[in-house]
């Protein structure tokens, strides 16, 4: 495989017409990263992608892959390689002639080409499937082959727009383990996006959240959890609260939100649903001030004080686990 280079977008904006779906967006990558473009539906992630693999012109901004400017060059001749949201294998060809394929079409020779094309099914674990066709596979087994495809022209930077939305939630896990493996094992940049919270806090070690066309935050997945910097972001991630105060909103992760005895309490609210989830018990409550909460509690400390719908109960919190949200 190539050597993996970093990825740099400067300024990168792309726009159709009056839409503006990608808002000047600065991102570094370095080499060899598992990033995950996350957001909602709509956000600018897909154009992103496409922009990278230069399916998509730039409207304005640079793509820079290693000392390379990319911005303009062909997809073929800038190193990186698309996974598609379909698999788009070729209905007709064999599993060994969809994955030869992208060397077939740059001229290099038969025997060269189905040795390279046997070594990238062995490492997806489908070599014994060489001579089927597509239709002869399930999706997870589509998938792998569209992956060895996507890999037999050594990128340094492999794309996959939403590979996993089209797989059952268990054959998802599977599949998202299996790409973990994969990168680690080449190497190089895999630039996955998703719209799925769960899926990109597993995969990343870059998380970018996009809202509007922009970053909304970068970082580790953990920190990204831990350290919501605006509202957007704790919602979006999930299993926070976001609960006025005087001087703005907090996020504080339902796991951290506590039941207290009425006097003396931060907060009062009243319980709406207690719903058993097994390790936790999930405790929904409206705030006094009329703002919706979580708290999700360890079975035990529920068992210890336990509360029932329409209790009213006190509401705490450590200050040291809120965050302030812009
Ligand atoms: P995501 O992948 O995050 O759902 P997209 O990048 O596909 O978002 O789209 C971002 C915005 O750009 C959306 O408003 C979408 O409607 C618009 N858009 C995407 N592709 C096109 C296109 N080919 N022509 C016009 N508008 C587009
Ligand atoms: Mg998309």
């Amino acid at each position: 495989m190539a050597v993996p280079a970093p990825l740099e977008l400067a300024a990168v904006t792309k726009r159709y017409g009056a839409t503006v779906a990608v808002d000047a967006i600065d991102l570094k990558i370095p080499a060899g990263t598992y990033c995950c473009l996350l957001g909602p539906s709509g956000c600018g992630k897909s154009s992103t992608l496409r922009m990278i693999a230069g399916h998509e012109s730039v409207s304005e901004g640079d793509i820079v892959l290693g000392a390379a400017n990319v911005t303009d060059l062909p997809p073929a001749q800038r190193g990186t390689a698309m996974m598609f949201q379909s698999y788009a294998l070729f209905p007709h060809l064999s599993v060994l002639d969809n994955v030869a394929f992208p060397l077939k079409m740059r001229g290099i020779d038969k025997a060269a080409r189905y040795a390279k094309a046997q070594d990238l099914l062995a490492l997806v674990a489908m070599d014994r499937y060489a001579a089927r066709l597509p239709a002869q596979l399930s999706g997870g087994q589509q998938q792998r082959v569209a992956l060895a495809r996507a890999l037999i022209t050594e990128p340094q930077i492999l794309l996959l727009d939403e590979p996993l939305s089209a797989l059952d939630p268990f054959l998802r896990v599977r599949m998202r383990a299996e790409l973990k493996r994969l990168q680690r094992e080449l190497g190089i940049t895999f630039i996955h996006v998703t719209h799925g919270q769960e899926e990109a806090l597993a995969l990343a070690d870059l998380m970018v959240l996009m809202n509007g066309g922009k970053i909304e935050q970068q970082g580790r997945p953990r920190d990204v959890f831990n350290a919501p910097r605006t509202e957007f972001v704790a919602r979006f991630m999930g299993g926070h609260n976001v609960i006025r105060t005087p001087g703005g909103a907090l996020g504080v992760r339902t796991d951290h939100l506590r039941l207290t005895p009425l006097d003396g309490a931060e907060r009062l609210a009243r319980v709406t649903e207690v719903e058993y989830q097994g390790a936790w018990v999930h405790v929904s409550l409206t705030g006094e001030d009329g703002g919706d909460l979580i708290a999700l509690l360890p079975e035990a400390v529920f068992d210890a004080a336990p509360v029932t719908s329409g209790d009213r109960v006190g509401v705490g919190w450590d200050p040291a686990a809120a965050q302030p949200l812009a």
